[in-house]
C-alpha cells in the first residue's frame, strides 16, 4: 500500500520528531495536538530542528521551509480523514490514549494503518480495543527521532502480515532501520535497556560504586555512548519506574521488582533532567 498522506496525534517530544521526518520526506503530514499552544511548541520544535539541519547542510533552507509547509498544525480530530496511516503519539495512559481511539477509529478509511509510539502498553490490549486489530501496529520511534535510526516495529497478536511489510517499508523509506518484533511487554528496547538501568541503581544504592564510576565503567568497558544512570536522567526516572512496573506486572517475575531507591527518588520528585537532578545535579551545571 502506497502512504502519500498521514497523521500524527500528539505533537510533544515524540510527535513533533515523527512529523518532522515524515514532512521532510515529502508526507503530506497533519500534526494533531489539544490546543494552540501545544500546537505552537510543536511547530517551534520542528523549525528549531529543521533550522539545526540546514546549520549542518544535511538540507537546504528551501527543502526545511517546504518540509514545514507540508504540515498541517491543527485542534481538529477530524483532518485524520483521508490519511492512510496514523500514528498516535500522546501521554503514555491507556485511558488517554483509549478515549482518543474512540474518537479516531470511526475517521479512518477501510485500509488504513493506525500505529502507536507507546514504550510499554500492550499493543495486542490496544489494538483489540479497536475493533481493527489486523490493521493496528506499534511504531516505537527513539529520541530524538530525527537523529535516532531505530524504530521497534511491534506486531500485536492479530495486526496482519499485510500491516507489518507496509510499516516496515514506510520506515525504511524515512532512513530508519525499522526492527520487527513481537508484542510483549517492554518489547525488546524497554525489556533489555530497564533492568539494566535498574540493576545500576542498585549498584549505586549497595555502594559499589559512584555514579560516575558506574557510568564510567559501562562507557569505557562495554562501549556504551551514555552511562545507565546519564540515560536514566534523560529518559526521566518517574518513566523508568513506570516501565519496570509494567515488566514486574505483566512477566510476574521479581528480577523486575524496581529498586528501592529508584522508587525513593522519584517519591521524593528527583526525575532526572526534568526536574533539575536525578543521579546528577543539573541545577548546578
Ligand atoms: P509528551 O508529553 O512530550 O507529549 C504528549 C503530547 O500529546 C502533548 O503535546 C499533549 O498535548 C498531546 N495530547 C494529549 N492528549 C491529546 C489529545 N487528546 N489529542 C491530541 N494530543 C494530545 O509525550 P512524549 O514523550 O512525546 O510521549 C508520547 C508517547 O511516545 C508515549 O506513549 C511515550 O511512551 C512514547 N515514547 C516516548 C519516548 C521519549 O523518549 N519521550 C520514547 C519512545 C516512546
Amino acid at each position: 500500500m502506497d502512504i502519500q498522506r498521514i497523521a500524527v496525534i500528539g505533537g510533544g517530544t515524540m510527535g513533533n520528531g515523527i512529523a518532522h521526518i515524515f514532512a521532510q520526506n515529502g508526507h503530506e503530514t497533519t500534526l494533531v495536538d489539544v490546543d494552540d499552544p501545544a500546537l505552537a511548541r510543536a511547530r517551534g520544535a520542528i523549525e528549531k530542528n529543521l533550522a539545526r539541519q540546514v546549520k549542518k547542510e544535511k538540507l537546504t533552507q528551501e527543502e526545511a521551509d517546504a518540509a514545514v509547509g507540508r504540515i498541517d498544525f491543527t485542534t481538529d480530530i477530524t483532518k485524520v480523514k483521508g490519511c492512510q496511516l496514523v500514528i498516535e503519539a500522546v501521554f503514555e495512559r491507556k485511558d488517554v490514549k483509549l478515549s482518543i481511539y474512540e474518537k479516531v477509529v470511526p475517521l479512518l478509511g477501510g485500509d488504513t494503518i493506525f500505529a502507536t509510539n507507546t514504550s510499554s502498553i500492550s499493543i495486542t490490549e490496544l489494538g483489540a480495543a479497536t475493533g481493527m486489530a489486523d490493521r493496528f501496529i506499534g511504531m516505537h520511534f527513539f529520541n530524538p527521532v530525527p537523529m535516532m535510526k531505530l524504530v521497534e516495529v511491534i506486531r500485536g497478536y492479530h495486526t496482519s502480515d499485510a500491516t507489518t511489510e507496509t510499516v516496515m517499508a514506510v520506515a525504511k523509506a524515512l532512513g530508519k532501520v525499522p526492527v520487527e518484533v513481537n508484542d510483549y511487554p517492554g518489547f525488546v528496547s524497554n525489556r533489555v535497556l530497564m533492568p539494566m538501568i535498574n540493576e545500576a541503581v542498585y549498584c549505586l544504592m549497595e555502594d559499589v560504586a559512584t555514579a560516575e564510576g558506574i557510568d564510567d565503567v559501562m562507557k569505557l568497558g562495554m562501549a556504551h555512548p551514555m552511562g545507565p544512570l546519564t540515560l536514566a536522567d534523560f529518559i526521566g526516572l518517574d518513566v523508568c519506574l513506570d516501565i519496570m512496573n509494567v515488566l514486574l506486572v505483566e512477566l510476574g517475575d521479581p528480577k523486575y521488582r524496581p529498586c528501592p531507591l529508584l522508587k525513593k527518588m522519584v517519591a521524593a520528585g528527583d526525575l532526572g533532567r526534568k526536574s533539575g537532578r536525578g543521579f546528577y545535579d543539573y541545577a548546578k551545571k
